[in-house]
């Protein structure tokens, strides 16, 4: 007898009957052999056989061969509709020929040096044109660089240790962002207070010197930031907390946030590595409020690595080298790197007002289709919708804190994953999915119909 593919249920669902849960992972596996065994294959030379943990999933990942405009193909030839998107970086898609020929021809001209381009200055001046809070930008290789060296620069402008962040806040893998990312929501103290957990390896004087404040709570966060303002050099926060399940900030949030900071002399930092595809201004143009500084990546690298800080003048001016006093070093072998700069203006070109309001209206078509959809479905659905972007919750409507989103069922969610590459559509194990500018309405339908079937084969909705 062959051995059971997938012998512990990984995914206790209630939702589902167990023959269906097992029916859906039976599926994926018999339509992905090549990825079981590139996997197997990396098993022996990288960790969990894999190079990002955010691409690991049971029961075993799947391997992609190529991407061409909203499609990705997979070692044994499956198309997706990628509704990730590399987590909402490929906002064009992939292989756009206006940006694969810029990349080319900077390509022929070398990759990087240690020489200043023009490159980084023509960036720049499209993020100044679109960003309110934008004065002046530099670039790093990453966002996670782009959090780490805002953080660094406002504690060298204030003069004080400590930043605060967001309960279920994502800013990349350095140690002062990966406090409290995704703690279990019964073991991170109390929801008005809640205390900063770390994950292993992560420094103490970090866990110590950031502060975790609860998202949409304005009185405890009002509150906590009064307690601490005296040793807070920043406040980083995703305008919309794309990370935590998509909360969108309730009225009036943001805005305190600006008071507060303002009042108290903290430098606000919105994190809009994400949430810069919401507006041609970004999210801060959204909501109308205007953070000291903001950190960027993803979109503005076209498809290649790439970091963005960008902010007022005189907190930017920390990285000037000739600054009096010294500096903040901001100086990485590829920061910059050439290519990357060249796919992202062509990107940002393209990435027009009209092209983000047209996408948006697509997302939110689709939006008010799924919702019509989970009405009928035997568990609770909700959905939250920012622009193109949205988040599947399988619990209560209206998730509007880290806790509440953090308690809904994740092992349907990942069910739902598999079941949704079974119906050729990619998005994220933990509901997090984008739609991206070449998604034209007939793909919009499409996501909606392969959300009914796979809804039908994990037995929560009537008709297959
Ligand atoms: N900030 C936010 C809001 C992010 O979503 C991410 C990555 O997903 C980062 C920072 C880190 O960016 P990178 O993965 O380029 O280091």
């Amino acid at each position: 007898m062959a051995p059971d593919p997938y012998p512990a249920d990984p995914y206790p669902s209630n939702a589902c009957p167990p023959e269906l849960r097992r029916a859906v992972v039976e599926r994926y596996v018999a339509r992905t052999p090549s990825s079981k065994h590139a996997h197997d294959r990396a098993s022996h030379v990288l960790p969990g056989g894999v190079n990002r943990n955010i691409v690991h999933h049971g029961p075993h990942p799947m391997f992609v061969a190529s991407g061409a405009g909203p499609y990705l193909t997979d070692l044994d030839g499956n198309r997706y509709l990628d509704l990730i998107g590399n987590y909402t970086a490929m906002i064009l898609g992939n292989c756009v020929p206006q940006v694969m020929e810029a990349a080319a021809r900077q390509l022929a001209l070398g990759t990087a040096w240690a020489g200043a381009t023009t490159g980084e200055a023509a960036l720049a001046e499209m993020i100044v044109e679109r960003l309110p809070s934008a004065e002046l930008v530099r670039f790093a290789a990453s966002g996670t660089e782009a959090t780490m060296m805002a953080l660094r620069a406002a504690r060298a402008f204030t003069g004080r240790p400590a930043i605060a962040k967001f309960e279920g806040g994502y800013h990349g893998i350095h140690d002062f962002a990966m406090i409290s990312v995704a703690p279990d929501p019964n073991d991170s103290g109390p929801d008005e207070a809640p205390r900063s957990v770390a994950t292993p390896g992560i420094a103490p004087s970090a866990t110590a010197d950031v502060l975790v404040l609860p998202f949409n709570d304005a009185k405890s966060v009002t509150a906590l930031i009064e307690r601490h303002a005296h040793r807070l050099a920043a406040i980083i926060v995703e305008p919309v907390l794309a990370n935590a399940g998509l909360l969108e900030p309730e009225p009036g949030f943001l805005p305190l946030l600006r008071d507060l900071t303002t009042k108290h002399g903290i430098v606000l930092i919105f994190d809009e590595v994400i949430t810069l595809r919401l507006d041609y201004g970004g999210a801060q143009a959204m909501y109308g409020v205007t953070p000291d500084m903001t950190t960027l990546g993803k979109i503005i690298g076209g498809g290649y690595p790439i970091g963005g800080i960008a902010g007022r003048a005189d907190i930017m001016n920390w990285f000037d080298p000739t600054k009096a006093g010294g500096s903040v070093t901001l100086s990485g072998t590829f920061h910059g790197a050439p290519m990357a700069l060249a796919a992202g203006i062509e990107t940002l070109k393209l990435f027009t007002a009209d092209s983000i309001e047209a996408l948006n209206g697509r997302s939110a078509r689709l939006a008010r289709e799924l919702r019509a959809m989970f009405e009928r479905a035997s568990l609770t659905l909700s959905l939250n919708q920012v622009g193109s972007l949205l988040n599947v919750h399988a619990m209560a409507e209206n998730v509007s804190r880290y806790r509440s989103g953090a308690r809904g069922d994740k092992a349907f969610l990942k069910l739902l994953h598999l079941a949704m590459l079974n119906e050729g559509v990619l998005l994220s194990p933990r509901g997090l999915f984008c739609l991206s500018v070449p998604m034209d309405d007939a793909a919009v339908d499409s996501i909606r119909d392969a959300f009914g079937r796979a809804l039908a084969a994990l037995g929560v909705l009537g008709e297959r």
